[in-house]
């Protein structure tokens, strides 16, 4: 790899430059070979002791990243995964929006189309919004569980459905939001309660291991969830 064959004689990659009037595939080729050029050692690749693979290259080219401290509060467990998309862009800040919209001229007011009394950021849309909020009470009070922590005397199937109701909850509030800039209509947060009692009703009895706690069995009775 520390070497670059070309009219058939061997030259070194960090020495050879194609020509400016060469082919556009031979310069960019050449191009590609310099940079993986940096991740040989005395023709040795350094970053597998197998040697190159594709996935070392790729993983050396885009830069070891540590995995993020949250990755387990939006993916994995109980969560619907087009839950989880929402929830990865809820922790990364970056759903689109009206305070966003507005900030870059898209939008004509930041204000939420929920409740109409706040700046619509992702903080107030999830968890100060009257219309959002009212929601989240009443979903706690149906599960008996304070789904935003602290868990600590949870069991861990009601971690698990504190998780996953979480983020179905914020899932059914940005789909709300969306619906309601469209139709320019506020449906009432009874509505969507009851919708989303039936998403996590639904997702909790499909998941339902064969065998659970006697605990686990009571709590999930008062849900009126069979098990
Ligand atoms: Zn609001």
């Amino acid at each position: 790899m520390g070497y670059i064959r070309c009219k058939g004689r061997e030259k070194r990659s960090n020495v050879y430059k194609p020509p400016p009037d060469s082919n556009w595939n031979w310069r960019n080729i050449c191009k590609v070979k310099e940079r993986l050029s940096g991740g040989y050692q005395n023709g040795l690749w350094i970053h597998d002791a197998k040697g190159y693979s594709i996935r070392s290259g790729y993983d050396w080219l885009q830069g070891m990243h540590p995995p993020v401290q949250w990755y387990k509060d939006v993916w994995g467990g109980w969560i619907v995964p087009k839950h989880s998309m929402v929830g990865w862009l809820i922790k990364l800040e970056a759903l689109n929006t009206r305070e966003k919209l507005y900030r870059h001229g898209i939008s004509d007011s930041d204000m939420c189309v929920l409740c109409e009394e706040d700046t619509e950021s992702h903080a107030h849309l999830f968890t100060s919004c009257q219309f959002s909020t009212q929601i989240l009470r009443e979903l706690e009070n149906w599960l008996h569980l304070q789904v935003q922590g602290p868990h600590g005397n949870y069991s861990k199937m009601q971690r698990k459905v504190c998780s996953m109701a979480w983020l179905a909850y914020c899932y059914v509030i940005w789909t709300e939001r969306n619906n309601n800039r469209i139709e320019l209509q506020v449906k009432r947060p009874s509505l969507v309660l009851k919708h989303l009692i039936q998403v996590i009703r639904g997702r909790i009895q499909n998941l339902l291991p064969p065998r659970v706690k006697s605990t686990d069995a009571q709590w999930l009775i008062s849900l009126d969830i069979k098990c």
